[in-house]
């Protein structure tokens, strides 16, 4: 595995072109140059190394488990009725498609006003019984219950103004089902639960595999759902660097602000791992877009080196 600690070595240097995210107070304070890594393939063997232990909010990663949760849960037809496949190239958290492309309908699950819609969607009335069913859904994949990190929720809750923003203009459109400020708390809870990176590569790995667990040997959800999950995290899972990902990584990902990445690898051969790979990374260092610096340094030496594109 030299080669992979050499490429893990070589993108940490990379955090110095980013910084950590300030919009959400309680994230400011992490060290920006932490980088881990963890590999993780369909046999059980699995590659680990940097600041591993370290636990992390998911921020927008929780945006494609909790629409693949809200498909399962209720069918995708019935939920592409209220949120698109569509990417924007237009930041996270923008507001001016909502109301420029009438009837309002959000144009993808990855962007937030896409991920409040689906958050309002998810089963159960009250804000813990759909945080914790959520959390039951994620304990299928990876064994464990993450739980919320209350700081950071309460650090962005209390913050929130812009996310309440798009919550009321999509319940005014009737996209947002449901109360607003459930949703909105449902919301950010879903964003400031703690994963590490092994378990966000599990559970990348789960959806490399089209929904089937290969170490649990269970089915979590329908391959047809983690097939539209992947075209979502390739045409808008980085933000709007998407396109660029694609073109320069070519892997199916999905971001967060905390600077994890959750990343997929198709037919791979990685030195001990291979088959279809889930990847976990956390470099809380990111861009002006969003994305970790240092991860995607590494996502884009990776994918070079072992021919990962998809194309
Ligand atoms: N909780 C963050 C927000 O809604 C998530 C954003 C992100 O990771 N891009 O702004």
């Amino acid at each position: 595995m030299q080669q992979l600690q050499q490429l893990i070595r070589e993108a940490q240097s990379f955090y110095q072109e980013g910084r950590v995210a300030t919009y959400i107070p309680a994230l400011s304070s992490v060290d920006p140059k932490l980088l881990a890594v963890s590999l993780i393939d369909g046999n059980g063997s699995a590659f680990q190394e940097g600041d591993y232990q370290q636990f992390f909010t998911l921020q927008s990663i929780s945006k494609v488990i909790s629409f693949i949760f809200v498909c399962e849960t209720y069918g995708v037809e019935h939920v592409l009725q209220y949120v698109d496949v569509e990417p924007t190239g237009d930041p996270f958290n923008s507001i001016i498609r909502l109301e420029s492309h009438q009837p309002g309908k959000p144009f993808n699950p990855m962007i937030n006003a896409g991920a409040i819609t689906i958050s309002s969607m998810l089963p159960g009335v009250e804000v813990d019984d759909k945080i914790s069913n959520l959390q039951n859904f994620i304990k299928k994949m990876i064994g464990a219950q993450c739980e919320v990190c209350e700081e950071v929720f309460t650090s962005e809750w209390e913050t929130a103004y812009r996310n309440r923003a798009i919550a009321y203009y999509l319940k005014a459109n009737g996209y947002l089902q449901g109360d607003v400020e459930i949703t909105l708390e449902a919301y950010l809870k879903q964003c400031a639960l703690l994963v590490d990176v092994k378990q966000l590569a599990t559970i990348a790995l789960v959806i490399a595999n089209d929904g089937y667990h290969p170490l649990s040997k269970e089915r979590i959800f329908d391959a047809k759902i983690a097939k539209m999950a992947k075209a979502l995290m390739l045409t808008c899972g980085m933000y709007n660097a998407s396109g660029k990902f694609a073109a320069f990584v070519g892997m199916p990902a999905k971001s967060g602000v905390s600077g994890g990445i959750l990343c997929v690898a198709m037919d791979a051969k990685i030195e001990e791992l291979q088959g279809t790979i889930g990847i976990g990374i956390f470099g809380p260092a990111i861009d002006a877009v969003g994305n970790s610096v240092a991860g995607m340094k590494f996502l884009e030496e990776l994918s070079k080196r072992y021919q990962l594109s998809i194309f």
